[in-house]
């Protein structure tokens, strides 16, 4: 018996040698991605300088609103805060003309001052290659079609999107809607929320109503409760969802006034989109904490980004951090044919790929689904490795996440029978 003991253990002492040895790459990887909680000091050091530069007080960077006011919108003023060439400086104003830009005190402080390929300056500071790169149409999504009321997306049979403002505490150099963004920032009108929810009224069927824009955040805090209110006042809308970024690029948002609102609404559950380890932080952790202890469940849409996160260590890192802050990965979506994001698109491969190295070689709760939106507003298609091999009618061979191939059952028979 202690013989038959022993085997068991030395095979499980095998298998666990086996699998520690899947881990190394990843682990040595790590210790060289950069991750905002680890940045912390040089986050407090870059938040003094720019509190230098714009004569903030420690008030005022609490301020969110202070930050959408003091936004970054000139590239000699960013040049006051990190290091910009003069060819940057040309750069950015060149791409200024075509395409606007602004980018929160907050998010700012992420930035690394000297470096030019740091992750979160990438996706706040226009690069040329937005004007230069001929890849891509303005809506590919066929939004404009698919809006059967004003302010409306609807793509799906039970839930739909009402675009309540076109403004963003930063403008996302991917944005996949950077077309709404026009020149100035604007809530929807009144009037055409009462006729999206006029439309969601006289549509039973829609059980789910997405908030976003633009991003939700935005609204002032009367606007967004009014129209939680008029949604609780539905029967079938069973959920609300808010789409926000802010608790990446502005996370001073949540604040207490925010929460108390939040918090009178049922079944609210919200969408944020981290794409980088180095952004989340102390910061955003607070807020999401602040969510969470309503009990708002909160989910992670990560954009794959070329030079970003089209990396499996850095997406596996991204989501491990997520975690820790109490966020989901719920979606990587695979980047739109926008016009003026072509440098971003990464090809397929590479979601394949770091959906291959997710699975298995994490929890599944720090997995996310790998998404194409099929173009034309056709919807979220799921996108997978091939793991079923082949099907026949009584087995099937599966591909395990380390590759192996094992013959399974396929089988089924109801409990009265004695056949098998
Ligand atoms: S926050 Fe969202 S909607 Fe706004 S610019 Fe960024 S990606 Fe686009």
């Amino acid at each position: 018996m202690a013989n038959d003991i022993m085997e068991k253990r030395l095979r499980a002492q095998k298998r666990a040698e086996e699998l520690k040895a899947r881990i190394k790459d990843y682990l040595e990887a790590r210790e060289k991605i950069h991750c905002g909680f680890k940045l912390a000091e040089h986050y407090e050091e870059n938040k003094r300088r720019i509190k230098k530069v714009l004569g903030a007080t420690e008030k005022d960077w609490s301020n969110w609103k202070w930050h959408v006011r003091n936004r970054f919108t000139r590239a000699e003023d960013l040049a006051k805060v990190i290091n910009l060439t003069e060819k940057e400086i040309k750069e950015i104003n060149e791409v200024g003309k075509t395409y606007r830009w602004a980018v929160s005190p907050y998010y700012a402080s992420l930035m690394d001052p000297d470096d030019p390929n740091c992750p979160v300056r990438k996706q706040a500071i226009p690069s040329i290659y937005e004007i230069t790169v001929p890849l891509g149409e303005p809506d590919p999504m066929a939004e404009e079609y698919t809006s059967p009321a004003p302010t409306i997306t609807r793509r799906y049979p039970d839930r739909l999107i009402i675009n309540v403002t076109n403004a963003c505490a930063m403008y996302c150099r991917h944005c996949q809607r950077r077309r709404n963004i026009g020149e100035v920032d604007k809530a929807a009108p009144t009037e055409d929320i009462l006729q999206a929810l006029d439309y969601i009224r006289k549509n039973e069927e829609i059980r789910d109503v997405l908030l976003t824009g633009g991003d939700a955040f935005m609204l002032s805090n009367s606007k967004l409760d009014w129209i939680l209110t008029e949604l609780d006042k539905i029967d079938h809308v069973e959920i609300k969802r808010l789409g926000t970024r802010m608790l990446v690029t502005l996370p001073m948002r949540v604040n207490d006034e925010l929460c108390e609102i939040l918090d009178k609404h049922p079944r609210v559950y919200i969408n944020t989109h981290f794409n980088h380890p180095k952004e989340v932080t102390k910061d955003s952790e607070k807020a999401c904490d602040k969510l969470a202890r309503l009990g708002i469940p909160l989910g992670n849409q990560t954009v794959l980004l070329k030079g970003i996160n089209n990396d499996p260590h850095v997406m596996k890192k991204l989501c491990h951090e997520l975690l820790k802050i109490k966020v989901r990965p719920y979606y990587i979506f695979q980047a739109k044919m926008v016009k003026g994001t072509g440098h971003f698109i990464t090809k397929i491969e590479d979601g394949i790929n770091i959906m291959e190295y997710l699975r298995g070689y994490t929890s599944g709760l720090a997995i996310p689904q790998y998404i194409i939106n099929a173009p034309k507003g056709f919807g979220k298609t799921p996108m997978l490795p091939e793991y079923l091999v082949s099907m026949a009618p009584d087995a099937v061979y599966i591909r395990t996440w380390e590759g192996r191939m094992i013959k399974y059952p396929n089988i089924s028979i109801d409990g009265e029978s004695t056949e098998v």
